[in-house]
């Protein structure tokens, strides 16, 4: 185990002292007044209920129509109450609305029974078995858009063997502590849930990529790998950290050929947040229907809290004593890449790591002055600060030159921009244009 070193990045120091009075606590569980269970796969989904149907906890409220599709599961019991667009972190989606009669009865043939021998999943079962468990249970990844896990395991996929899966702890905003708090109560199961993907992977070897500021996940890890094939690979704490290009280059320290994936390099990189959720719903036998978010910023008592998909936002930070200052915003994600929650009833998605109660920032962009800053941040080695030259004179040649598609959304250049610039939006945005 040495420590990896990135020389790209930004130390950040907001958030860390709050970040840990959360991760030192239990992680408290709670129970939802109503879901918003969003479709985000509208496309290759269809709804299988109406308003006013009685549902159970885990029925299935919307059917894969494609092979890489993944049924949407009631993660509370109720009666469904509305079906319509809501906004949601990910943009507006079709939200399902369940009342939650708080009986939490098992929707009819759940738990089902996986093939599990013990406490060793990963033994107990093959890797087109594991594949069919993801499908089955309706795994989505749980960072950036929720999309289904099965593919990406899926040997056609890729051109190479996977060699590697990377299971990514870095969770390296401010305030967000949901994966270290996971970690640090059940780093067995952190253990037991990377050597499952890696055995769906076929004979990868599991690696655990987390920063060197988390000494007790760090520790609590290091017993739990003791005589297991799971490595550990611990990277010098910098905002950005994880993602797939951040961690292929700081854990295996080869770099993903432009336009590629990490599967062209031999790896697979799993957010540790979907690794427990897959293990999770594995034990249960229950589909994906839950999470643990980190509530905190400005509020009164900020928690690690399990919370079933589709809670409004508003609810969660309740349950936590409510916010400090209501003149204050709610941020649905970390505060660097989250979105503004608007009204209390967004629901928390599988990707929502957090709901933070932030000051709303009042300072306006000014002209760039050209300090590099951006350019010494960004961790795909753009220059950000040109990119926004080019959309601001409408330059598309130059725009196109500059590359702005290989932005990963990190903000990094933004949060250190003296002149308040809002770079990453709208470089973001033009990435979209041009991929
Ligand atoms: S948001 Fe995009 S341009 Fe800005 S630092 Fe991150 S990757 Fe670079
Ligand atoms: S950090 Fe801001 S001011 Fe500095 S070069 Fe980049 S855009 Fe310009």
């Amino acid at each position: 185990m040495t420590l990896k070193i990135l020389p790209y990045g930004i130390r950040l120091t907001e958030g860390r002292n709050s970040r840990a009075a959360v991760d030192m606590r239990g992680i408290a569980t709670y129970v939802p007044r109503v879901v918003h269970v969003p479709l985000s796969d509208p496309e290759r989904t269809r709804l299988v209920v109406s308003e006013g149907d009685e549902v159970y906890l885990g029925s299935l409220l919307a059917e894969p129509l494609h092979p890489h599709a993944v049924g949407v599961y009631a993660s509370v019991s109720g009666r469904i109450t509305a079906i319509g667009p809501q906004e949601t972190p990910e943009g507006e989606l079709t939200c399902v609305t369940v009342e939650n009669n708080r009986r939490s009865r098992p929707a009819p043939g759940l738990p089902r029974r996986f093939r599990l021998g013990g406490a060793d999943i990963a033994q107990s079962m093959d890797s087109s078995e594991i594949r069919t468990l993801m499908r089955d249970c309706g795994a989505v990844r749980m960072d950036g858009y929720p999309r289904p896990l099965h593919p990406d395991f899926d040997p056609a996929t890729h051109k190479r063997p996977i060699e590697y899966v990377l299971i990514d702890a870095c969770e390296s905003e401010p305030y967000v502590s949901c994966v270290h708090a996971q970690l640090r109560e059940n780093a067995i199961q952190a253990v037991s849930a990377a050597r499952l993907l890696a055995r769906a992977a076929g004979r990868a070897i599991p690696v655990l990529c987390l920063p060197d500021d988390r000494p007790a996940s760090i520790q609590a890890l290091r017993i739990a790998v003791e005589g297991t094939d799971v490595r550990i690979s611990i990277l010098k704490s910098i905002y950005p950290l994880g993602g797939e290009q951040t961690l292929v280059r700081a854990a295996l320290g080869t770099e993903i050929p432009a336009g590629g994936t990490a599967g062209d390099v031999g790896a697979l990189v799993v957010a540790a947040s979907t690794a427990f959720a897959l293990h999770d719903a594995a034990k249960a036998g229950m589909p994906f229907l839950r999470r643990v978010v980190t509530v905190g910023g400005r509020i009164a008592d900020p928690a690690n809290v399990w919370v079933p998909i589709g809670t409004p936002v508003g609810e969660l930070v309740a349950f936590c004593g409510g916010m400090l200052d209501l003149s204050d915003r709610l941020v649905a994600g970390g505060p660097i890449t989250g979105r503004e929650a608007g009204t209390g009833e967004m629901p928390v998605t599988a990707s929502t790591s957090a709901v933070l109660a932030l000051p709303s920032p009042v300072e306006p962009e000014t002209p760039c002055i050209r300090c590099g800053a951006c350019v010494r941040a960004c961790p795909e080695r753009l220059l950000p600060y040109q990119i926004d030259d080019a959309l601001l004179h409408d330059q598309a040649e130059r725009l196109r030159s500059l590359h702005p598609e290989i932005c990963t959304g990190c903000g990094a250049c933004s949060y250190v921009c003296p002149a308040k610039r809002r770079l990453a939006p709208r470089i973001h945005d033009a990435a979209g244009g041009i991929r």
